[in-house]
């Protein structure tokens, strides 16, 4: 049993209107665009990226943190911002330069001072105000030397940020190999911006030969657990319950046919400390790190319940991380075929931000469609890190480009000159020409169907960027 490296976990607790989720969208700004064009797809803010030069991490808004001293805070707390604490490498804490300290406050830092795990207490509002005065008095909630920041003009965040981090180890290796952090600037190093570097038709053929990393994500009950058991055969999924941090993920390899996988396992939720005992078995962050760390997502749906908004919210983490993904709807059987047909319907429409991926239907509890599953993972794994050579490429945009036009913005038509790749998994386009900036999102659609179509990149998420010369 091997472990893998999750990205590390900083929570963001405070009461009310301390500046959280204004510091959250400052942490994970970069991120948030991403997902802005995705038509219905239900974003919850309360979980996203960061990164601090190359490192990533996780952040969490614990935005509904509202104790209420009646039987001990901890009873009245949100159960996911329970967990979301419990599961939390780094604790920053939120309290206001302005206001001072309030009676919350202190409640707050007395249950944080019990969880043994790093607390950074962030004087937040600083902006504008003397250090010392602004900090002075916090020293009393006995959490350390306090860091005076403004979430809102970013003083003092990269501070914080890097004495955060400097509790968890460095994670950035593992993660190096993904799109996000791919330079995609090389070709504009030649010095050459309008013609398409020279480079060898022969790099096209792509052969993923390593290992799939493979994670199957899902609310409670849909059926992970039996889906895990008939991918594995005899292979029983033990529940893992071993001290460790929550950066450790439980790694499942396996083999089928030809093709090796290592299965992340979300299932093996483990307690910290004393305070949190009541830790549920489903963990949103233990999925978005599964998410994170995998290369190829199978979200499971169940067929015999409603689409809910924690399905909705998890499929939206998925498209956000850019992996591939192969949509599984479980519990097909015993199903009428009118109900078969209204459950296709409704998905079609709430997923229609996942219109990229397979959608499969099985029943895991009569070993039914599991081979399918399994083809669909390769598909979407071998399109994910496809090779696109910039001839091709470069082809394919001057087709598109002279079927239709981009439209004019103002004065300027775009001039769309070559096309490179920019990174795998998702892959990443980048298109260089000039007054690129005045793409309509639309336009950008319609290049990625032909990029798509062409390079046939069915079961992942494709990612074009614009760099104009001048
Ligand atoms: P939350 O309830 O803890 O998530 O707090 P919000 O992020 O919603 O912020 C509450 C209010 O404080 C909003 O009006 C913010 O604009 C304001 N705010 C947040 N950060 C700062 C800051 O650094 N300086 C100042 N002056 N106001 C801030
Ligand atoms: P998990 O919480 O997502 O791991 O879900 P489990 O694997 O524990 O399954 C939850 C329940 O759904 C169990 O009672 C399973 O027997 C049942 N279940 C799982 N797969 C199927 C299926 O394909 N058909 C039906 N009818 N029930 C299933």
């Amino acid at each position: 049993m091997k472990q893998t490296t999750f990205k590390p976990v900083v929570a963001l607790v405070g009461r009310a209107n301390v500046g959280k989720s204004t510091l959250f969208n400052r942490l994970t700004r970069s991120r948030a665009a991403l997902v802005a064009n995705f038509p219905g797809l239900t974003r919850d803010r309360h979980y996203g990226e960061g990164r601090l030069g190359d490192r990533p991490y996780l952040v969490v808004d614990t935005g509904g943190f509202e104790p209420v001293a009646k039987e001990g805070v901890v009873v009245e707390m949100a159960r996911q911002t329970q967990q979301a604490i419990a599961e939390a490498d780094v604790i920053i804490f939120l309290v206001d330069a302005r206001a001072g300290i309030s009676a919350q406050d202190h409640d707050i830092a007395a249950l944080l001072r019990r969880i043994g795990r790093p607390v950074l207490l962030a004087v937040n509002k600083a902006e504008g105000m003397r250090h010392a005065a602004s900090v002075m008095e916090f020293h009393e909630l006995g959490l350390g030397e306090p860091f005076a920041i403004s979430a809102s003009h970013g003083d003092g965040v990269g501070e914080l940020m890097a004495d955060a981090l400097s509790h968890l180890p460095d994670v950035s290796a593992a993660y190096a190999d993904q799109a996000s952090v791919l330079a995609d600037d090389e070709v504009e190093q030649e010095g050459n911006e309008q013609e398409a570097p020279a480079e060898s038709e022969e790099a096209t053929e792509e052969v993923a030969d390593h290992r799939i990393k493979l994670a199957i994500v899902g609310r409670p009950n849909v059926g992970k657990s039996t889906l895990v058991n008939a991918l594995l055969g005899e292979e029983r999924v033990i529940a893992f319950d071993m001290p460790g941090t929550t950066r450790d993920a439980i790694e499942i390899p396996f083999e089928k046919g030809d093709k090796s996988y290592t299965l992340i396992d979300t299932a093996g939720l483990r307690r910290r400390g004393k305070v949190f005992e009541a830790i549920e078995k489903f963990s949103v962050i233990k999925t978005l790190q599964a998410i994170e760390a995998c290369n190829v997502v199978v979200l499971l749906l169940d067929a015999q319940a409603d689409i809910s908004d924690q399905d909705a919210h998890i499929a939206g983490f998925v498209v956000e991380s850019g992996r591939a993904v192969v949509v599984v709807i479980n519990k097909w059987d015993g199903l009428s075929a009118e109900r078969r047909e209204r459950v296709r319907k409704e998905l079609e429409h709430k997923l229609r931000f996942l219109s990229f991926a397979q959608i499969l239907t099985i029943s895991a509890l009569k070993g039914q469609g599991i081979p399918a599953v399994l083809r669909a993972v390769n598909a979407a794994h071998k399109a994910a890190f496809s090779k696109l050579s910039t001839p091709r490429l470069t082809r394919v945009l001057h087709d598109a480009v002279a079927q239709q036009p981009p439209p004019r913005k103002g004065i300027f038509r775009p001039k769309m000159r070559y096309a490179h790749q920019g990174g795998q998994n998702p892959p990443l386009i980048v298109v260089h020409g000039n007054a690129l900036e005045g793409v309509s999102d639309s336009y950008k659609r319609y290049l990625e169907a032909r990029f798509r179509e062409v390079f046939k990149l069915d079961g992942t998420p494709l990612r074009i960027e614009f760099k104009s010369s001048h």
